[in-house]
């Protein structure tokens, strides 16, 4: 398991790596450029030593893309499929996101078991032009808890989506630019800020949630962006600025609280909200917020600064003055949702 940069996600797990060229989008796929690099080559479909059997060590909940170097329903890979799809059933607090350019082999390769779809598993396919939505009525017959589409990179514009939308119940759309360079065997491709805002009206107009990851590097240049990807959500013109996630299906149990400072920053608000919760607190033993008042005494001044969320965590940041030293200080407690 690996942490990711990847906005929409909180792990990537590649238990096998290599894949071939389908389409265009996967003109130029970062995996071929990053194996070239290591004089590997990315054709040769290859169980991972190392990260196989990665989700069985994670004990917390976690959202977790699969296969960002390769495709999940790659043909190689039906040697390892059943025990793959024993991983996922085996980690039922994890949440996969399963994203393929292949949808016409998803049905022979789902579990006998399937029914209706995980609970854990999200279905996605990944669409960069119009001709290509073909694989959005492929995915549309095929039940899973949640589908979703990922418009990464994105190279015209999708008038069809809305067809799509109307025929199928589709939960989620990710859209992003392509990031590349200027020059050289790995190059970015045009991305118009139109083609972005109208997969965005059209998620809303048919109740989609909508997730846009990054401009990609033709609009960072035309926008002047920092970030190399286009990828900072602040510094877009307010039409982009939408990161939503598909509804949870089920209700939400808080789990444990992870806190990266000393649990004395409660305030009566803070402990309404953790109230029944468990505070790691590292090195120190476990706590569980019992009340408001073992707290008010340690923090002479408090307040909320901002909270952050995910799918599948809740992050508070306070600013505090404690009552010894009294020079304020920030510090973040984490909730971590069990979406089962
Ligand atoms: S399907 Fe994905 S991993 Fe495979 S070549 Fe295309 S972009 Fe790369």
């Amino acid at each position: 398991m690996e942490q990711t940069k990847i906005q929409w996600t909180d792990d990537t797990w590649n238990p096998f790596h290599g894949c071939h060229k389908v389409s265009e989008g996967c003109k130029y796929c970062y995996m071929y450029r990053d194996k070239e690099r290591y004089g590997k080559d990315p054709n040769v479909v290859m169980k991972s030593k190392t990260g196989f059997y990665a989700p069985l060590k994670w004990k917390e909940p976690r959202l977790i893309f699969t296969c960002s170097w390769s495709d999940w329903f790659i043909e190689e890979a039906d040697q390892w499929r059943d025990e793959l799809w024993e991983i996922i059933k085996s980690t039922p607090h994890h949440t996969y996101q399963i994203l393929t350019k292949r949808p016409e082999r998803i049905k022979q390769c789902l579990p006998a078991d399937w029914g209706q779809g995980y609970d854990n598993v999200w279905l996605g396919v990944s669409v960069e032009n119009n001709k290509n939505l073909d694989r959005c009525m492929i995915l549309g017959e095929i039940p899973a808890k949640v589908k979703f589409i990922s418009a990464e990179p994105l190279l015209g514009e999708l008038p069809g989506l809305n067809e799509i939308f109307s025929k199928f119940k589709f939960d989620w759309c990710i859209i992003g630019g392509e990031s590349g360079n200027s020059t050289g065997k790995y190059l970015y491709r045009e991305c118009k800020l139109e083609w972005i805002v109208d997969i965005i009206k059209t998620c809303k107009e048919k109740n989609v949630k909508v997730f846009v990851k990054q401009t990609g590097t033709f609009l960072k240049k035309q926008l002047n962006l920092k970030d190399s990807h286009g990828g900072k959500i602040e510094e877009w013109p307010e039409e982009l600025k939408i990161r939503e996630f598909p509804d949870k299906k089920t209700s939400s149990t808080l789990s444990t609280v992870v806190s990266n400072d000393e649990p004395k920053v409660k305030s009566k608000s803070l402990s309404k909200e953790l109230s029944g919760a468990t505070l790691n607190t590292g090195s120190k033993a476990n706590r569980t917020v019992t009340s408001e008042k073992s707290s008010l005494d340690l923090a002479k001044e408090i307040k909320k600064i901002e909270t952050e969320e995910t799918f599948h965590k809740v992050t508070y940041v306070y600013e505090y003055v404690p009552t010894i030293n009294k020079n304020p200080m920030n510090t973040s407690v984490s909730i971590i949702i069990n979406n089962k």
